[in-house]
């Protein structure tokens, strides 16, 4: 009998994959955990029922959650990821040589030790990483009490369900600007502007209140089922969104011009131009 997975994340919308095999289905310490092969999307990994990451499309989703950030900034040294348990934005920050170290912030280490045993080219062996330090905690505990300091920190969280209702509160996105360097450059994993509006305008409002600058970009993932995924931005330093293509793309040369498969000098800057209907939920 097939197996079919349901994705409960909206109020009137679901899909279903196919399970051809199921590798993992059980609660890890703070979320239930599938995951499974999938003709279309590869291997699957579903958090509390909601879609996390697949082999197939997972590099569109990691290069925009870490290369705009980090060539927008332009010259981090310490950059934190809060969440990303898979590997991925780790796996792509660590691409960038100028980066000095990367702290990643997980709640869930059954996410990191299932996705290093099921995802092995996910991580691509950055969990253990001479950069690298992983750390095992709530980032909003994280945030509000490390002494350390970052450029930026990129918020690769699960959506406001569970554990990762938390990272969507002013309390967190304060205990962030605590730890970042003045200048440094917030972004967040922000939901489906169609489907998820009021998401992406609460955590604009709380930017707001926070920063001087408050955006966001935008990049279609094809299992965020819904249309182009926001990536909220808080920053003090406005100029960091109005980078030149040119300028971009010698920052990319710098850093020894590494491959990628979705983002570009060219799509780094198109990803700000946003169309009315997000646009009206920043204004
Ligand atoms: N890219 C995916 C998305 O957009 O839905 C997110 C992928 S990543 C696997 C999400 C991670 O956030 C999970 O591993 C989850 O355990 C972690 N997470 C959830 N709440 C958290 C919290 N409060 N502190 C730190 N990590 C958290």
């Amino acid at each position: 009998m097939d197996r079919w997975v349901e994705e409960t994340l909206h109020r009137g919308f679901r899909v279903n994959l196919k399970a051809d095999r199921v590798l993992f289905d059980s609660e890890t310490e703070h979320q239930r955990l599938i995951i499974f092969d999938n003709a279309d999307f590869g291997r699957v990994m579903m958090l509390d029922s909601i879609v996390q990451v697949t082999t197939k499309d997972e590099f569109i989703y990691h290069e925009m959650m870490s290369h705009v950030p980090l060539f927008a900034h332009g010259r981090a040294k310490r950059a934190l990821i809060v969440g990303g348990g898979d590997g991925g934005v780790l796996r792509e920050a660590l691409k960038h040589p100028e980066l000095e170290e990367v702290t990643l912030c997980e709640i869930d280490r059954g996410v990191i030790a299932l996705c290093r045993q099921y995802f092995p080219e996910i991580s691509a062996g950055a969990y253990d990483h001479p950069r690298a330090r992983i750390v095992i905690a709530d980032g909003t505990k994280f945030v509000a009490e490390t002494d350390d300091r970052f450029d930026v920190i990129m918020v690769d969280s699960t959506d406001p369900v569970g554990p990762g209702a938390v990272l969507f509160t002013r309390e967190f996105y304060a205990g962030c600007r605590r730890c970042l360097k003045p200048g440094g450059l917030l972004v967040t994993q922000n939901g489906l502007p169609f489907l998820q509006a009021s998401e992406l305008e609460q955590s604009i409002g709380f930017f707001r209140e926070l920063f001087a600058d408050a955006f966001a970009y935008l990049a279609s993932t094809p299992t965020y089922f819904g249309g182009p995924m926001s990536y909220g931005w808080a920053t003090d330093d406005k100029t960091l969104r109005e980078h030149k293509r040119k300028k971009i793309a010698r920052r990319h040369e710098k850093a020894g011009a590494f491959a990628t498969r979705y983002w570009t000098p060219e799509v780094h800057v198109a990803s700000f131009a946003l169309p009315p209907y997000v646009q009206e939920l920043i204004d």
